[in-house]
Parts: C-alpha cells; sequence; structure tokens
C-alpha cells in the first residue's frame, strides 16, 4: 500500500491508490470509478499543510502532471493554468510575459489549487489573500460532472468555491487575475518591539508589504518593508550574496533550534544571537523578494484577528510566554491583509492581521499553541485552515458570517461526502 506523508511530516496515510491524471477527461474517470466502489476521493497538493485537511484515505489523486499554463491574456491582465502547478514555476512562466501576482505568502513550494483551498495569504494592507484574485475556475464534481464556474456560470459555487478547503471537488483550471511585473526594494533590520507595536498603524500604511517577527526572551523584532520600486533589480552577484546570506542563515538558525530542543533552557540566551542580522536593502523582482526559501521545518499555527486587534492580542501573547515560562526558538510572524468577500477566506469581511507561531519539528508545541490560541479566539481569531488548531466546526461556523452559505453549496455539490475526511468533518461537521 503507497504511503503519504506532509512537509512537517506530522500527518501520515496510506492511500488505496495514487493516481496521476494528465487530463480533466481522466480526473472525471478517476472519480467516477471511485465512487462506484465507494471510495472516497483526496486531492493532494505539495503538502504543505499542517493539518489533516490533504489527509487521502482512500483513492488520492496526484495532480503534478497538470501543471500547464493554458492561456495568457496580457492584455487584460490574466492567466489560465491548470491546477496543479507549483507556485514557483508559475511565478517563472508569469516573469516571461512580464506578468505577476499581486501578492503571495513567503514560500512557493505549494500547488497553485493547494494554496488557493485554504486561504494562503501573503502580507500587505493594500493587497488580499491570493484567493481573491480568482477571476474564473473549473471543478470536477463527485458526479464526474466539469463545472465552470465565474461571475456569471454556476456563480454561487464560484462565490463559495474560490477557497473550499477541497471539500467541492478537483479544481482542474484556474483563471487569475494578475498585474504587471513590478520590483520591490526590501528594506529588513531589526527594531525595539514596542516601537513597532506604538507605529504599528503607521509601518503598514507607509509600506506597500511590511511584516515582522517578534523574538521570544528579547525585545526586538525583525522587521521586513518591501516597497514597489522603479529602480532596476540588483545586479545578480549582490542578489547572490543576500541569497546565500539567507541561505546561511537558515542553517544557523536550524543549528540554534537544535540546540534549543536538546537545552531549553539556553534558548532564551541564544534568542539573543537573533537580533543581531543588521540592516539590509536590496531590490529585485516581486515574487523573488516575497518568497523564500525554508530549510528548517517546523509546526505551525497561524490565526486571523481585525487589524485593531493586533497591538492588544500581540501584547497578550507575549506576556503569556514570560508568563507561562515557555522556552520559544522560533519568532512569532505578524502579518496583515485587507478584506474579502469569499465565504471561508480567513479574511472574508475584515482588515486582518496575523499572528504566527512555530515550534522547531519534534518539539512539543501542543502547551504553546494551545495558550496562544486561548488568547486569540478572544479576539474572534479564525484559524488557517492549513495550520494546526483545534476548533470544531460548531465554534468555525460563528466565525464566518456565510459559513452557512458555503454549507449549503457543499450540501449540493457533495451530498454523500466523497470528498470529506476527518479533518473536513471536524471543521465542516460531517
Ligand atoms: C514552509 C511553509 C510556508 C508556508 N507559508 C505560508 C504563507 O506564507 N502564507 C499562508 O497563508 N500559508 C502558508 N503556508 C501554508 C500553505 O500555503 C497551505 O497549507 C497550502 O494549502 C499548501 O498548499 P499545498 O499545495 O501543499 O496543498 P495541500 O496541503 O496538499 O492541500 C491543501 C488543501 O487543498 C486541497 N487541494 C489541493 N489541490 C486541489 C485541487 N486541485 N482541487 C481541490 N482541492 C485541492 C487539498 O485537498 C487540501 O484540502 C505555509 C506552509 C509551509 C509548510
Amino acid at each position: 500500500m503507497p504511503t503519504w506523508s506532509n512537509w512537517a511530516g506530522n500527518q501520515q496515510s496510506r492511500p488505496t491508490t495514487i493516481e496521476r491524471p494528465a487530463s480533466e477527461s481522466e480526473v472525471c474517470a478517476v472519480i467516477k470509478r471511485a465512487v462506484r466502489s465507494k471510495q472516497r476521493v483526496k486531492v493532494v497538493g505539495s503538502g504543505h499543510s499542517f493539518t489533516g485537511i490533504a489527509v487521502p484515505d482512500e483513492v488520492m489523486i496526484d495532480l503534478s502532471r497538470m501543471n500547464h499554463v493554458s492561456y495568457v491574456d496580457v492584455s487584460n491582465g490574466l492567466i489560465t493554468v491548470e491546477a496543479g502547478i507549483v507556485l514557483s514555476d508559475l511565478n517563472a512562466q508569469l516573469e516571461l510575459h512580464q506578468l505577476s501576482m499581486p501578492n503571495l505568502g513567503d514560500v512557493t513550494y505549494q500547488t497553485l489549487a493547494g494554496a488557493l483551498s485554504t486561504s494562503t495569504h501573503g502580507t500587505g494592507l493594500y493587497r488580499t489573500g491570493l484567493a481573491a484574485q480568482i477571476a474564473a475556475f473549473r471543478l470536477v464534481t463527485a458526479e464526474g460532472e466539469i463545472l465552470v464556474c465565474d461571475a456569471r456560470n454556476n456563480s454561487e459555487v464560484f462565490h463559495c468555491g474560490r477557497v473550499s478547503l477541497g471539500s467541492l471537488g478537483v479544481i482542474t483550471e484556474v483563471t487569475l487575475r494578475v498585474v504587471p511585473a513590478f520590483n520591490l526594494r526590501a528594506v529588513e533590520q531589526p527594531m525595539r518591539i514596542d516601537h513597532v507595536l506604538d507605529n504599528y498603524s503607521q509601518l503598514i500604511n507607509d509600506n506597500d508589504f511590511f511584516e515582522f517577527y517578534w523574538v521570544p526572551h528579547t525585545n526586538w523584532a525583525l522587521t521586513k518593508a518591501n516597497n514597489v520600486s522603479l529602480d532596476a533589480a540588483d545586479s545578480p552577484s549582490r542578489f547572490a550574496t543576500w541569497y546565500n546570506k539567507m541561505f546561511l542563515e537558515n542553517y544557523a538558525f536550524g543549528v540554534l533550534c537544535r540546540v534549543g530542543r536538546r537545552f531549553p533552557k539556553f534558548i532564551p540566551k541564544l534568542a539573543t544571537i537573533i537580533p543581531s542580522s543588521g540592516r539590509v536593502e536590496y531590490v529585485n523582482v516581486s515574487h523573488r523578494i516575497f518568497s523564500s526559501k525554508r530549510l528548517v521545518k517546523f509546526y505551525e499555527m497561524e490565526y486571523s484577528i481585525a487589524l485593531d486587534a493586533l497591538v492588544p492580542a500581540l501584547r497578550e501573547v507575549m506576556q503569556m510566554v514570560e508568563d507561562r515560562g515557555f522556552r520559544i526558538s522560533f519568532p512569532v510572524e505578524v502579518r496583515c491583509t485587507g478584506s474579502d468577500d469569499i465565504p471561508l477566506s480567513t479574511s472574508t469581511g475584515r482588515r486582518s492581521a496575523y499572528i504566527a507561531v512555530h515550534m522547531f519539528k519534534g518539539s512539543k508545541y501542543a502547551e504553546y499553541f494551545s495558550a496562544v490560541e486561548t488568547i486569540l479566539r478572544k479576539y474572534e481569531g479564525r484559524p488557517h485552515w492549513g495550520k494546526i488548531h483545534n476548533l470544531h466546526s460548531n465554534e468555525i461556523s460563528s466565525l464566518y458570517p456565510e459559513y452557512q452559505r458555503f454549507i449549503e453549496v457543499r450540501n449540493q455539490l457533495d451530498p454523500e461526502g466523497v470528498f470529506t475526511n476527518d479533518y473536513l468533518r471536524r471543521v465542516l461537521g460531517r
């Protein structure tokens, strides 16, 4: 029997079969076959979710052969691609046409459909998560039927299905709204955490893309401010210097985490090394700035809260880490986005701040994550669908004004639960 595991190694399963369709008609055939033999189906992306959202119990579909660009409309800023394309390949294709995604998260290993399905986001008050860029998609349902979904056709499925948790069917193709390629000037520097929190509103308003990492056990934050720039990209050799530094820092950070996991009492002392990285500034094509390498494996939980709640919520988290005596080697990441109208988007109906906590792979994380979760739930926090959390459908339903609207679409498209698994039963009720 084949085995499957996610990137972090905390989710594993033994699907009965792995199917690798190369076309939409093959996807239809796989689903019809599975339904006839009364097996459930789960399409898996790059396995970069920490939750069990992508765990395949029976038939697993791997869409990596469906990774081609179907159509590019440069003048209208649209690209149509097969849904299994990995974000880094999508970025390379866009660059060839002088186009770009308006925003990205901090890595590009995910498949496009996987990233969209969990409401993946980056940072930037004037931008949204990735799913709000969808102009259309094609979906193969539990009946093996193909639906073309956009604002005019199957508009209710389109409205709800932009963030679907993989629960409505298999997305085979997506049309995205994209923008002309742009460069970013990145400035990374440590700042006092009090300065960042006292000036948070100004920092996110004055910069196109601002994020920071509070370093537990210190008064420091590592900040990243990326702004659209008309300047030319740095020479490849200058950028390579920065890239190699980042590469080395990943390794150095990995060593620090390993020492901390073995000797937790040294973590506060080790943490003081992290903010000593100094100020760096560079210009490059946007997707090379948005995303970086992640060589150190970890577990992660991330909650979105209303933007105005960020400062009090983070101060509570900081105080709690101190009071409870946790030893945390990973910085706490803070980002923000504008709002959108997608029923299960973590920023639906509100401008959002995101607080993400991490623990080095192999460390005990449950107590720390649950203490942070208790605080963020008071602020009506919504958990990232792909990152560890403990919420159930009865708690989640009250956090999303259009939750029931989504459930109705799911009831129509997948009444028998062909695409369900344990995680979806927990968060969607069946
Ligand atoms: C190192 C790392 C960095 C990360 N950085 C960020 C970040 O910056 N911002 C952020 O928001 N998140 C981030 N994440 C989380 C990640 O973006 C999401 O978990 C994303 O869903 C992973 O994409 P994937 O291709 O691995 O999908 P998977 O985890 O394999 O699947 C996710 C869901 O998508 C569904 N799915 C996949 N393909 C299809 C399809 N064709 N049709 C229908 N459903 C489908 C699956 O069934 C499943 O429900 C990060 C994760 C890691 C490990």
